[in-house]
Order: C-alpha cells, then structure tokens, then sequence
C-alpha cells in the first residue's frame, strides 16, 4: 500500500471504537499499517509473519532494514510458536512483567520472516498491556511487528498527533488512544546468552528483572558510548529521539569526587548543610544554561531550556519547557519525548538541559536524553 512512497488516505480513528479495531484488524490481515496506542510507546504495526508488510513498515518510517522489529504478542502460547528453546527464566519474566513494558530476545524459529528480524536469527517479543493494543492483536489474529510509530530519528511519539506529524499520508490508519502511560519505549532483555543482558534500559529496571532472575547484565555499549563496541540491539547505533534543534545537557560534577568523598567521611553533614550544598550545585546548572543562552540569543538564535519544575522559574529564556519533577522519574518519562518534539514545533536552534538523573528511571530517562543531544554533556563544577 505504501512501498514506492506514494501518498496515501489515512484513516484517524478513536482505538476504544469497535468499529474502527474492527477495520484496523482487516487493514493488518491485508498486509496493510496501522499506528496504535501502547502503554510505551505509540507502535507502526504490520503482520509480523507477512514479510511484505513488515517491509513496508521499513518504508514508512525511513528505518534501516537491519534495525529488526519486536513482535506484539497477546498469549503466551504465541511465544512458542515463534521461538524455540524458551528458557525458565524467559518463562519466569513473562510470568512477573507481562503483559508490559518489557521485550525479550530469543532464538527464532523460521516462521519468522528475516525481514522482520532484520536478517538476524533471533525475534524480540512483547506482550503489551495497552487495551487498544491487546484488543487490536487479539482482533486480528495476526503478531503484530511494530517499531515506534515516528520518521527514524525522530523521537517517539507519546500523543495520535505525534503520529500524525509523522506518518499522515505514509500508512493506512491511525488509532488514537490519547497521551501513552510510560513514554519512553520497553526494556529489552536478551535471554539467548548465558546470562541475561539487558540491550536497552526502560521502565522494568535490572534490580526487577534480578529480583526475578537474578544475575543481569547491561549490555556495555549502552553504558559506554564507544565506536568500537556495537549495541547487541541494532537500533541502539543509530542517531535517535533528536529534535532538529542541537541538544547539550548542561551537568553538575563535584570538581573532585574522591576528595567531597574523603571529607563527608570524616565531618558528618546536617540535613540542612546538604541542602544548601544540592541549593549551590543546582545554582551553578541554572547559571551556566542561562550564560549559554544568553550567548546564543545575543547571536540571534532562538533556544529552549529543558528545566525540572523547582528550577524553572530561575531561568532567563523564552522557551523554558518543563519536564517534571526531578525526582519523578514516571513523570519526566510520560513527558520527555512530547517536549523533545515541541522544540521543533517552537523552531529551537539550541536547547539546553539539565540532566535527569535524580530519579528512579533515570537509566533509562539519561539514556534517551544522551541519545538526544548526540553525547553532548557540559559539566559545571
Ligand atoms: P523500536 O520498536 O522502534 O523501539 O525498536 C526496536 C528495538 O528493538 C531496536 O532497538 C532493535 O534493534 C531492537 N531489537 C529488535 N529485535 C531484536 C533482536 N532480535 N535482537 C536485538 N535487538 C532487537
Ligand atoms: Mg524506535
């Protein structure tokens, strides 16, 4: 339907309407694309074992075809059928986080198309808990393959209009569920290896998957950016959730670590001492975000700051987009990726952020945001 790029006629339809499930359902057993609502992530869905379908989600998104798919499941039967040698600890996982935000990795069986799986012998698969999305797999018949439903590069879309921007015109149809839960997209486990390794941070973190499991491991090139480590998830290597707008994290550091270790060793603070502290370092962030701005603006360009709710107030720019409490890590997930795109929507050439690491998804939040900025990271002592 959309494989030389030609324009098309979206449908847009609300995801809690039958009718429309039903027609999306038909539109995906066809071979057809239909965007739906997950509780991560809005996905690109197309019939998982059609491999023409799922070439065309390839199409629509601009996607590298070795950036392979995950697999939308709504039974843990359907595990079996596409996957072969399930371990007990896959098994166990399945059992404590789905249906949810997690994707495991395991060892295919040839009933899946190698285009889905971008050549690779190995299927990622999820159960969702969205509603919409279980009744549009259930309804269909069909796994559903879906990446996010964004133009590759682009962050991923949280809200129906996100998708809009992006793929009115490319793909058949639209669901629209409102505003996601989580916001940023699944954790993914490998559990083909001898230990379990996580291949991206997400919302189930390693201490939940090693309560359940024990051991994981993190895949190394997710924790250190290096050119000569390659992600063990294809998709990780590429450039991602970007505005077009260049992003840099703006970070406090202690000048030197060990020695701020060594003196709260010996001299035990008060509470309100370490207040004061957190008060200074904070001021020395928002100081340096408004130098740049400053600097920026003064060259005629138009910027963006990306503040936690307590510090917003301080800074001296005309966009200052607030992403949450700092140490509301559900909330600053549920927002990033809407105030990511509203950069490009204000026409912000510079933004700046503070860095999002005071919370408890901030593996996963700090991933995405470093994602963003290409690496960018400015420390302030
Ligand atoms: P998206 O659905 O857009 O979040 O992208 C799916 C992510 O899952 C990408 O980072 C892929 O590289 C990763 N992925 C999918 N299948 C596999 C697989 N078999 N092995 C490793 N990573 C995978
Ligand atoms: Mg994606």
């Amino acid at each position: 339907m959309n494989s030389r790029n030609e324009k098309i006629e979206t449908i847009i339809a609300y995801g809690d309407d039958e009718a429309a499930i039903a027609q999306a359902s038909d539109i995906l057993r066809k071979g057809g694309l239909v965007a739906f609502p997950t509780e991560t992530v809005y996905g690109l869905g197309a019939d998982a074992l059609n491999a023409d379908a799922s070439a065309k989600i390839y199409a629509a998104k601009g996607r590298p075809s070795d950036n392979p798919l995950i697999v939308h499941i709504a039974d843990t039967e359907a595990v079996y059928e596409l996957a072969s040698n399930v371990p007990q600890k896959a098994v166990m996982l399945m059992e404590a986080f789905w249906p949810g935000p997690l994707t495991i990795i395991l060892n295919k069986k040839k009933i899946v198309p190698d285009g889905t799986t971008g050549g690779l012998d190995t299927v990622a698969i999820r159960m969702p808990s969205h509603p919409v999305a279980m009744k549009l797999i259930k309804e269909s018949g069909v796994y559903i393959a879906a990446p996010s439903a964004n133009t590759s590069g682009r962050p991923s879309p949280t809200l129906a209009e996100h998708v809009i921007e992006d793929m009115n015109g490319r793909i058949d149809m639209i669901l629209d569920g409102g505003a996601v839960g989580i916001g940023i997209e699944s954790t993914i486990v490998d559990l083909t290896g001898e230990i379990p390794t996580i291949l991206r941070p997400g919302y189930i973190t390693k201490k939940m998957l090693e309560d359940i499991i024990g051991e994981v491991m993190i895949d190394k090139a997710i924790i250190e950016p290096d050119p000569n480590l390659r992600p063990k998830a294809p998709g990780m290597k590429y450039t991602h959730y970007a505005p077009k707008g260049e992003v840099t994290i703006v970070e406090y550091e202690p000048a030197d670590m060990k020695e701020d270790y060594q003196f709260s060793a010996i001299d035990v603070k008060t509470e309100n001492a370490i207040d004061d502290e957190i008060k200074t370092n904070n001021q020395k962030v928002i100081d340096k975000i408004n130098a740049l701005v400053a600097e920026k603006n003064a060259q005629g360009f138009k910027t963006a700051v990306i503040a936690t709710k307590d510090n917003a107030p301080y800074y001296k720019c005309d966009s200052v987009l607030v992403v949450g409490e700092a140490d509301k890590g559900v909330t600053i997930s549920a927002n990033l990726y809407a105030i990511l795109r509203k950069c490009d929507t204000i026409g912000a050439e510079y933004i700046y952020s503070e860095a999002l690491n005071q919370n408890e998804l901030s593996g996963a939040i700090m991933n995405r945001l470093l994602k963003a900025a290409g690496h960018r990271v400015i420390k302030v002592h």
